[in-house]
């Protein structure tokens, strides 16, 4: 995959619903779970998202992961960085790690021609505010420059215990620190937004943040989706995924959330519990149920105009 797969993806109409799957067994493997979950996109974690250690992908699993997206209704793949990392560290070794594992990352996501590398910005922990954005700024600066294209996304937070990313504002200051690189990008995340206080479920209010978006940001940073409920309220600052229409959201906030004009032609992707919320994440079921609520909230936008 390269720029001309990049392309037809972001020149399509339509959103491009898709799952996180899993690597594990490697590489291909994730194209024969998206493909039997009919996912138009996918998101994987290039390594145990849990540990520091480094996953090697041999050359042969790339090649056979890449003809697998290929030849597949599979659009864009994101890749989400390890939780562990924190670029936002003024701690050397915890940065040190954090710096290598988000290289590796995006040394994947070059590899793969992946649509984005989808980062949580840092945690300021019990350190200096200023300090810790700078340093996530320079960590963004370092690991763009030591890799080729791959974008780098950057994720909302719920807010929770001074996690950074918790609102637009401060997600601007991240790309301006970051260098304004144009591989910079965000992924806005449904159940994180609700969280951290936005009214996603509106469509006025939902039109509202997106305009917020445009002003500070600029429209063609936003790249990528999260589609998640919440199982925590509005405000509530903490991050915990729902199955769909199973939260907070509900089917009728993920019918707006979901049928959001200026989202169209973005990689939407899932990363539900599962079923009962069992941990094994989104199932055939559940995508589908994303775009028919999808379909649904177009339709009901269509009927009724511009009321809500
Ligand atoms: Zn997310
Ligand atoms: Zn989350």
């Amino acid at each position: 995959m390269g720029e001309g797969a990049k392309r037809t993806f972001l020149g399509s109409v339509g959103m491009l619903i898709g799952a996180h799957v899993s690597i594990a067994g490697g590489l291909p493997n994730a194209v024969a779970r998206g493909i039997e979950l009919e996912c138009d996109s996918i998101q994987i974690f290039n390594q145990s998202s849990r540990a520091w250690k480094p996953h090697n992908h041999s050359d042969e699993a790339v090649a056979e992961f890449c003809e697998g997206i290929e030849s597949s209704r599979v659009g864009p793949v994101l890749i989400h960085a390890v939780y562990l990392i924190n670029a936002a560290s003024l701690e050397h070794e915890v940065r040190t790690k954090s710096l290598e594992a988000l290289k590796a990352a995006l040394e994947l996501g070059d590899r793969i021609g992946a649509a984005g590398v989808v980062l949580h910005p840092g945690s300021q922990k019990q350190q200096d505010y200023e300090q810790c954005m700078k340093a996530a700024g320079e960590a963004i600066r370092e690991c763009l420059a030591e890799t080729e294209h791959c974008p780098l996304l950057l994720e909302d937070t719920a807010g929770a215990g001074g996690t950074l990313g918790r609102d637009l504002s401060e997600l601007a200051r991240l790309v301006e620190l970051g260098g304004e690189d144009e591989r910079i990008g965000l992924c806005l995340d449904s159940c994180h937004l609700l969280a951290s206080g936005f009214e996603v479920r509106e469509r006025k209010a939902l039109s509202e943040v997106v305009d917020e978006l445009e002003l500070k940001i600029g429209l063609d940073r936003l790249r990528a989706l999260h589609v998640n409920d919440s199982q925590m309220p509005l405000g509530s600052n903490r991050d915990r995924h729902a199955s769909l229409g199973e939260g907070e959201l509900g089917n009728r906030g993920l019918r707006v959330f979901l049928s959001e004009p200026r989202f169209e032609g973005l990689p939407a992707v899932l990363e539900t519990p599962g079923p009962g919320q069992s941990g094994t994440g989104p199932d055939l079921a559940e995508v589908r149920k994303a775009k028919r609520l999808r379909r649904e909230g177009l339709r009901n936008r269509k009927r009724t105009g511009d009321r809500a």
